[in-house]
């Protein structure tokens, strides 16, 4: 099953513990406000974004299991 990360920008602080757990996945800007760069990561990185999930000390991120038969349509926004 595919799975992806959600953030709550509305509740990142910036605090960066994302980062430092999974820097292939979270980025910190200078705003602190955290940037996905793989909202689809590989499964290899699911250990580290369960640590970032757990340990992010606003409670901003989240792992969605997609459904396999699941489409991705167009992104309109
Ligand atoms: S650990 Fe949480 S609060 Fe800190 S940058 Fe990452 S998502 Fe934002």
């Amino acid at each position: 099953m595919a799975w992806r990360v959600v953030v709550d920008q509305a509740l990142c602080q910036g605090h960066g513990v994302c980062e430092a757990e999974a820097p292939e996945v979270f980025v910190v800007a200078k705003a602190n406000t955290v940037e996905v760069l793989t909202p689809l990561p590989e499964d290899q990185l699911r250990r580290a974004v369960e640590l970032a999930v757990k340990y992010c000390p606003t409670h901003a991120l989240s792992i969605i299991e997609i459904e396999a038969t699941a489409t991705t349509g167009t992104n309109e926004g």
